[in-house]
């Protein structure tokens, strides 16, 4: 079994010396109450409960899946699950940002980012059985009428109920416009809710007593496509109006997924055979409902990246410190030793260092979408608000994609780290490798991130979001033009950011001209956009490391790691840029039929 260590050092380093959220916090609503030695208190206990709980769960949790008794429809989670669940649920995790009169302590939401992370790191599987009730909590505290929210958000927020996101149906993924599912009024003004939902993500469980389906279905004589689509809850047992819980309703798991990975995070088949269902928010308006639950949980998948990047670096750096083979080119570093341990291998350090500088840059990245999170939601500047709304559309596809896509490539490294013993199940490192794999396809793939990036968040509001980040990055380079201790970034970060802007304004112009080139560039421009977003976070890096009270060693670390990825990992943005200019024509031009 691996172990795993919270980063909370880089934590704090990234929320109190980069971002200075303790600042943010103290001007918001609820803010207040988010002092120092209150948020020190918090992580310290999510990272014992990460540490203790969660993580000496993970390999069991793989080992054993969830099982369905199909005679029941009960989902039973492995051993432990529930009782951990327990644990976070009395520990009061399940309601730290939501609204007071709901039962939440209102604490800020950018506080939930370490602590994602953590659970995420320690056991991603388990981490999927609180996430999508967060979600659930936003679209019904957004959305939702007051009985709803005293009936739902109340118990989900308590952690007494979990909430799930129905949207995909069997010939129903990416496109929503083809979803079937029906919605029947009923004289009493409740839906009788009839199709089935496919991939639901703990959708039945032995966690709660009672499980809360947000589910998406059309009602009679609905538009076809996205604009025909509502929104309802559909709770296992009937709920009244009073909150009260009645009998079963007619919503049930019909199959379980065997699946490559997060093999302890139930997967299910959710049949729904006239099941009552209360819609939620207005008529054929339901995909603005659901985008809020979208949203969420597309920043929380982005944080589930960044749990596994730290997990694949921690198992590697400590496997390349203890293991011995070969020696180093210019001669043995450990000479009393037989050998030298992989850590003085050149190739080794290549991908530690990778690993290394997405854990860290993409943390300052994740962590800084959460903090505008808070200034969306609390702060009471309209324009500070409409700009941190922009500026977080814009950023989420980036998030969602970029640190998928990075575990998934440090996960892979952690396994060639290992070698063969990272191949082999006993050692548990291959299981990252596949744990990692969904986090790029569910929630929206990247190749549906980057179509929202480039066509909803730069095309179709001339790039708002990213003038602003563009903005942010010129005032950052302009006032630490004169900072020796940052020379060696400035200029590449500045350069990088002239031509972030040109390369969208060029590909604005040829997307005008031909709507193909769209689809044609947009994973590579998402790609460029991410590798240049994290540029700029660890130029920011170096320079909040330096004006902090951290030790040498720490400043240090930062300075190589943030060299490391100027010259090793911002160099993709070349490739990138060569393939958006590139064009449509090479991947369209070629007929179908000779693909062969
Ligand atoms: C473990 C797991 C858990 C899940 N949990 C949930 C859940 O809780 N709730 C829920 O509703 N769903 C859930 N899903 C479903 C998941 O969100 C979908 O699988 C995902 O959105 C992709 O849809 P699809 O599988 O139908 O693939 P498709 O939509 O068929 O896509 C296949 C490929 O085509 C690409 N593609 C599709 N459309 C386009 C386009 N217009 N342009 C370019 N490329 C395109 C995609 O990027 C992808 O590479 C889960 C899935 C899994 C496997």
């Amino acid at each position: 079994m691996t172990r795993y260590a919270a980063p909370l050092a880089d934590m704090r380093f990234v929320l109190f010396d980069l971002l200075d959220v303790e600042k943010q916090y103290a001007r918001l609503p609820g803010g207040e109450a988010a002092t120092r030695d209150t948020l020190d208190a918090i992580f310290d206990e999510a990272a014992k409960f990460s540490e203790q709980v969660l993580a000496p769960l993970n390999a069991s949790g793989d080992e054993e899946g969830c099982t369905l008794d199909k005679a029941t429809g009960n989902v039973t989670t492995p051993k432990g699950f529930k009782e951990a669940y327990k644990q976070y649920v009395d520990g009061g995790w399940s309601s730290l940002n939501a609204p007071e009169a709901y039962g939440g302590q209102h604490l800020p939401e950018s506080i939930g980012a370490p602590i994602k992370e953590m659970l995420d790191s320690a056991n991603l599987s388990w981490g999927n059985f609180p996430l999508l009730s967060h979600g659930a909590s936003e679209a019904l505290r957004l959305h939702g009428e007051e009985w709803q929210r005293v009936a739902f958000l109340k118990p989900i927020v308590e952690g007494r109920w979990t909430g799930t996101m129905c949207l995909t149906e069997p010939h129903c993924g990416s496109d929503l416009g083809l979803l079937r599912t029906r919605a029947e009024p009923n004289p009493a003004g409740t839906y009788r809710i009839s199709g089935t939902k496919i991939f639901i993500t703990a959708g039945e469980h032995d966690l709660t007593e009672n499980i809360v389906h947000l589910v998406l279905a059309r009602l009679p004589d609905a538009p076809a496509g996205v604009k025909g689509i509502s929104l309802f809850i559909v709770p296992k047992f009937k709920v009244d109006r009073d909150g009260r819980m009645g009998a079963r309703n007619a919503v049930a798991c019909g199959a379980i997924e065997h699946k490559m990975g997060i093999k302890a995070s139930v997967t299910c088949v959710m049949n729904f055979d006239a099941a009552e269902g209360y819609l939620i928010g207005a008529p054929n308006k339901g995909l603005n409902a659901m985008f809020t639950m979208m949203n969420t949980a597309r920043l929380a998948v982005g944080i589930q990246g960044l749990g596994l990047i730290e997990r694949a670096y921690q198992i590697s750096l400590a496997y390349a410190r203890e293991r011995l083979q070969g020696r180093s080119l210019s001669g043995p570093k450990f000479p009393d030793k037989p050998a030298d341990p992989l850590v003085v291998h050149a190739d080794i350090r290549r991908m530690l260092l990778t690993q290394k500088a997405f854990a860290e840059g993409t943390r300052a990245l994740s962590y800084y979408a959460a903090s505008l999170v808070d200034l969306v939601e609390r702060s009471p500047d309209e324009a500070e608000r409409k700009r941190a709304d922009e500026l977080l559309s814009f950023l989420i596809p980036i998030v969602k994609a970029l640190l998928t896509e990075a575990a998934n490539e440090c996960a892979y490294h952690a396994v060639q780290i290992h070698g063969g013993h990272g191949y082999i199940r006993e050692t548990g490192i291959e299981q990252f490798a596949r744990d990692a794999r969904i986090t790029t396809i569910y929630e929206g793939t990247t190749g549906i991130q980057a179509l929202d990036l480039l066509g909803r968040k730069i095309l179709a509001t001339q790039g708002v979001g990213l003038r602003h980040f563009l903005e942010e990055i010129g005032a950052f380079c302009k006032a630490q033009a004169g900072n020796a201790a940052l020379a060696e970034f400035i200029g590449p970060l500045a350069k990088a950011a002239q031509e972030w802007g040109d390369l969208t304004l060029a590909l604005g112009k040829r997307a005008m001209a031909n709507a193909d080139e769209v689809g044609a560039a947009a994973v590579d421009y998402l790609f460029y956009s991410g590798y240049v977003a994290l540029a700029y976070f660890w130029t920011r890096s170096v320079a909040a490391a330096e004006a902090s009270k951290q030790s040498a060693d720490f400043k240090a670390a930062k300075r190589h790691t943030a060299r490391f990825y100027f010259a090793r990992i911002l160099p993709r943005t070349l490739t990138h840029k060569a393939a958006v200019e590139a064009g449509s024509d090479s991947l369209l031009a070629m007929p179908d039929a000779l693909f062969g």
